[in-house]
C-alpha cells in the first residue's frame, strides 16, 4: 500500500497556481493577491483633523480659559489653502485639513461651541487630535503582499490606496460529483434500498471553506458512460474535479471503470483508514486534476482533509503541506489497524482530546459530533488511556 505522506506527495507537485488574472476589487473577495500593492501616496495624504472642534495655535490656548475670535470653519472635503493667524481659530470638522499654522486641535467638548467668538476651557497640547500625513502608511509603502488572502479588511485598503482592478489568483472552481445508484437527492423521498446524497452537498462546503468555489454536479448512477457524459459537460467550468463514490474494489464501480482506460488517473490503495481506495489523475483537454475520492462520507470527508485541501492551496499559490496538528492526551485508549494511518473522529477540548464512540467510516453522525481527527501512526495498534496523540483540529 502507499504511504499517506507518498501520495499527497505525487498530488502536490501534479497541482499548478492557476493563473494571475485582473479583477475589479468588488470581485476580488476571498482571492489571494499574485502582486504586491503600494501606496503611491501618504495616507492619510495630509494632516488633518481627528475630531469636530476649533483648530488653534496650541500657545494661544495655554492659559485656557480663554475666549479667541472664530475666522471662518473648514469642513471635510474642503481643497483650498487656509492659513491660520496668531490669535485666532477656526472651527474644523473631522476629516478636514489643518489650515497651515495650526498645530493643535480643540474638541469642541472643550467649548462653548460659540461660532463668532468661542470659549475654550482646556488648554490643547501640540498636535492635539491631528491626523498627521503618512501615520498609517507612506508613499510607497507596500500595504499587502503577493499570498495575502483578500478579505473585506484588505478590500477596504486596496480602495484606501486608489486601487480599482488588482491582480489575484482566482478561487479555483471545484465541480463536485457523486455516484451511486442508491443516492436520493435529499428533500425527495427515500425509496427502498437507497440513501440521501451528502457527499456533494458535505465536499462542495469544504471546497468553499477552503477559498475556493464549490458547485454541484449532482449524483449520477453506476453507470460509467452516464459518470463520463456528466463529468465532460462540468469540465469547461472546472479547474478541479471531485468525485465520490465508485472506486473501491467491487462491481459497479463507474469512476474506476470509466477514466482507468484513460490512463491518466492512477487507482491506488492507500495505508490509511479510513479511506483506502484513492484515485487521483488529470482529465480533459486543459488536463483538469481530478480527486476521485471513496464513497462512504467519512472516508471522503478525511480524504478531502488530507490531499485535496493541500492541493487547493498550491493552486491558489499558497504554502502547501500536510493539515497542521497539535498534540493532546488522549481520554480512552486506542486500538487501530497494523500498517495504516488512522484518523479517528474525536473532539478536542483544551489539551485533551476523546475519540467518538462510532468510528465507522458511514457513521457521519459521529462525523458531525466530532471536531478533530487523532492521528495514529502506521505501526501503532493501541495506545493506552493518557497516552498523548497528534492531533489535526477540523
Ligand atoms: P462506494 O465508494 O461507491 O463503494 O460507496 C461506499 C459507501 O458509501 C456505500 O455505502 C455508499 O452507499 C456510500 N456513499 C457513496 N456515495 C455517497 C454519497 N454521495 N452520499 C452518501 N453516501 C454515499
Ligand atoms: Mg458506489
Amino acid at each position: 500500500m502507499k504511504p499517506v505522506d507518498r501520495h499527497l506527495a505525487d498530488i502536490l507537485a501534479a497541482v499548478r497556481p492557476l493563473a494571475p488574472l485582473e479583477v475589479e476589487i468588488d470581485a476580488a473577495l476571498g482571492a489571494v493577491l499574485a502582486e504586491d500593492v503600494a501606496s503611491p501616496v501618504p495616507l492619510p495624504p495630509f494632516d488633518n483633523s481627528a475630531m469636530d472642534g476649533y483648530a488653534v495655535r496650541a500657545e494661544d490656548v495655554a492659559a485656557a480659559p480663554v475666549t479667541l475670535p472664530v475666522i471662518g470653519d473648514v469642513a471635510a472635503g474642503d481643497g483650498g489653502l487656509n492659513a491660520l493667524g496668531p490669535g485666532l481659530v477656526t472651527r474644523i470638522m473631522t476629516g478636514a485639513p489643518l489650515p497651515t499654522g495650526a498645530d493643535a486641535v480643540v474638541p469642541v467638548e472643550w467649548t462653548d461651541g460659540g461660532t463668532v467668538r468661542v470659549r475654550i476651557d482646556r488648554p490643547a497640547p501640540l498636535g492635539n487630535a491631528i491626523r498627521r500625513a503618512g501615520e498609517d502608511v507612506r508613499a510607497g509603502d507596500v500595504v499587502l503582499r503577493e499570498g495575502a488572502r483578500i478579505g473585506p479588511a484588505q478590500i477596504g485598503i486596496l480602495a484606501g490606496v486608489g486601487r480599482r482592478r488588482v491582480r489575484v489568483r482566482p478561487r479555483p472552481r471545484v465541480v463536485v460529483l457523486s455516484t451511486g445508484a442508491e443516492l436520493a437527492e435529499p428533500g425527495t423521498p427515500l425509496g427502498a434500498g437507497r440513501i440521501w446524497e451528502s457527499n456533494s452537498f458535505m465536499l462542495a462546503a469544504a471546497v468553499r471553506e477552503a477559498g475556493a468555489e464549490g458547485y454541484r454536479a449532482g449524483s449520477v448512477t453506476d453507470d460509467p458512460k452516464e459518470f463520463m457524459d456528466t463529468l465532460d459537460a462540468q469540465l469547461v467550468r472546472a479547474d478541479a474535479v471531485i468525485t465520490s463514490g465508485g472506486v473501491s474494489m467491487g462491481a459497479y464501480e463507474p469512476v474506476k471503470e470509466a477514466l482507468s482506460p484513460l490512463g491518466t488517473v492512477t487507482f491506488e490503495k492507500v495505508a490509511m483508514q479510513p479511506g483506502m481506495p484513492q484515485g487521483f489523475g488529470v482529465v480533459g483537454p486543459d488536463q483538469v486534476p481530478i480527486f476521485t475520492l471513496p464513497g462512504n462520507p467519512v472516508s471522503s470527508f478525511v480524504s478531502f482533509v488530507l490531499f485535496v485541501k493541500p492541493a487547493l492551496r498550491v493552486m491558489q499559490g499558497l504554502p502547501a503541506g500536510p493539515p497542521a496538528t497539535v498534540r493532546a492526551t488522549v481520554t480512552a485508549p486506542l486500538r487501530s489497524p497494523e500498517g495504516k494511518r488512522s484518523y479517528l473522529r474525536a473532539v478536542l477540548s483544551g489539551e485533551t482530546v476523546e475519540p467518538v464512540t462510532r468510528q465507522g467510516s458511514h457513521q457521519l453522525a459521529a462525523l458531525a459530533g466530532a471536531n478533530a481527527l487523532i492521528v495514529v501512526p502506521e505501526d501503532v495498534t493501541s495506545l493506552p488511556e493518557g497516552a498523548e496523540v497528534e492531533v489535526i483540529p477540523l
